[in-house]
């Protein structure tokens, strides 16, 4: 048994249901964590002694902002290896992808369990204690069990999703064909995972979802097929997942080849409901706000990846004001380039605050708008930590994370605000203070009871031979399809 008292912190953000609009902010406050729950949270002069004298370690919180781990919805963690490419730097989605397909196909098992880890720990690292990964390319052996062992490894919990392409570009898809599978031993390879690794229990380090790729590169049979699948483990929360709607020539294809939008694409698949949740829906229109809201059907928002490819900007506020479940998404590492959990927050209010341009001020309900929707009060601080918290642990179906309170999984960051990005702002508001300033990196990370942060410092794997691992075989990844 191992209890953890993270004590004295100048402020815990707990995003409990206490105070329905944010959650209490305890100041002066400790938690305590019994194996990887927690157990007690409050003002620290009500901690209760035994408690005290129990805790097998102590983290002294003085000086630091504690919040719930942040949840990532959406990422392609393989892409570390091929982040900021020449060439494709400047390109918008479909010329992206065209550019790198042919240097994804040269990826081996190494590979994705190597990236896997960078790209974790560069998200525990800012305070992300769940990630979901996004893998849908598995050329030359490679399998999903690659990026779960780099996962089980470094210690983050994880939804990983068996991806797919299945549309070649000779059956008029975008990626080529060489790097689509056939759909019968994707859904034969989609039961062996759920089976062999997917846990509904509380607490589940590990959980599995299925993510046929997108409109572009997977039939509407697949689509149809992998809900089927999903859906046949009753009660198990085997959850769907896709791109959708992430610019205009996603649009134009789905008007061409099926004649509807990617959402009335996605009702007629039985793509919306609350076991399913889609990345970016950049162009979502009112009609398919409304039918993600009826079906609760969630949306991963990826604001530096769609502010990187030029694909848009999200209508997050309608969404969240119609009632869509919307989390946080870093995007693959090779379109945002960077996998910083806090960041991605504080992107997502800056980006919400251009919000919809307006051809010309528009009047609403008495008032005047200029230039975006809402102007400021588009996103708050506290809107930005809920999505990246609570939000994104909604969309991946977890009712064990997310917040901090007793019974709740013990995931948990905390932030020196003493150090240089907080100054003069944590003295007046330390939890605003975490997304409006300089994106800080998390001091501690505890994910499930267990400290993988410490210091500032990843305690699970030695980073520096790591990245050198991984510099090497981005290297040798590029080099080999420069020699095809
Ligand atoms: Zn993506």
């Amino acid at each position: 048994m191992s209890s953890l008292l993270i004590d004295n912190a100048t402020c815990i953000a707990t995003l409990d249901d206490a105070d329905p609009a944010n959650g209490r902010e305890l100041t002066d406050a400790s938690l305590f964590v019994r194996d990887n729950q927690i157990e007690w949270l409050g003002p620290a002069s009500e901690l209760p002694p035994a408690l005290r004298s129990e805790a097998t370690e102590v983290i002294d919180a003085r000086g630091h902002l504690v919040t719930p781990g942040l949840v990532n919805t959406h990422h392609h963690m393989y892409q570390s290896l091929t982040r900021a490419i020449p060439g494709v730097q400047d390109a918008e989605l479909f010329g992206w992808l065209r550019g790198l397909y042919p240097i994804w196909a040269g990826l081996t098992p190494e590979m994705v369990q190597v990236s896997t880890q960078v790209a974790m720990a560069e998200l525990l690292l800012s305070g992300c204690t769940t990630s979901s990964d996004h893998l849908y390319i598995y050329p030359n052996g490679v399998r999903l069990e690659d990026s779960i062992e780099g996962a089980k490894a470094i210690g983050m919990r994880f939804m990983a999703t068996r991806g797919s392409m299945s549309v070649g570009q000779s059956a008029g898809g975008l990626p080529p064909d060489r790097v689509v599978e056939k759909e019968d031993a994707i859904l034969k390879d989609s039961q062996r995972l759920i089976e062999t690794w997917h846990s509904a229990a509380h607490g589940a380090m590990l959980q599995v979802a299925l993510a046929p790729c997108s409109p572009f590169s997977v039939s509407p049979a697949l689509m149809h097929e992998s809900a089927a699948l999903a859906r046949s483990f009753k009660g198990q929360g085997v959850r769907l997942h896709t791109h959708l709607a992430e610019n205009d020539h996603d649009i134009a294809y789905s008007r061409e080849k099926f004649s509807k939008t990617p959402a009335q694409y996605a009702q007629e698949l039985g793509w919306l409901g609350e076991d399913v949740w889609h990345a970016h829906c950049v162009k979502l229109d009112d009609e398919g706000i409304s039918l993600f809201a009826a079906s609760r059907t969630g949306v991963a928002h990826c604001p530096c990846s769609n502010m990187r490819l030029a694909s848009g900007i999200a209508p997050i506020r309608r969404m969240l004001n119609a009632g869509v479940p919307v989390g946080l998404g870093v995007d693959g590492s090779a379109s945002n380039d960077a996998a910083h959990m806090v960041n991605e927050a504080r992107q997502a209010l800056l980006l919400a605050r251009v919000g919809r341009a307006l051809q010309a001020p528009e009047t609403r309900e008495g008032k005047t708008f200029f230039g975006c929707d809402l102007g400021p009060a588009e996103m708050t601080a506290r809107d930005a930590l809920h999505i990246a918290t609570r939000g994104g642990a909604r969309v991946l179906g977890r009712t064990d994370i997310g917040h901090l309170a007793p019974g709740m999984c013990a995931d948990i960051a905390l932030f020196d605000l003493r150090t240089l990005g907080f100054a003069g702002g944590a003295v007046h508001d330390p939890v605003a203070s975490l997304l409006l300033c300089a994106s800080p990196q998390a001091a501690y990370t505890v994910v499930n009871g267990r400290v993988v942060v410490r210091n500032g410092q990843l305690a699970t794997v030695d980073l520096g031979p790591l990245l050198e691992r991984h510099n090497r075989l981005a290297v040798a990844l590029t080099e080999s399809a420069r020699q095809l």
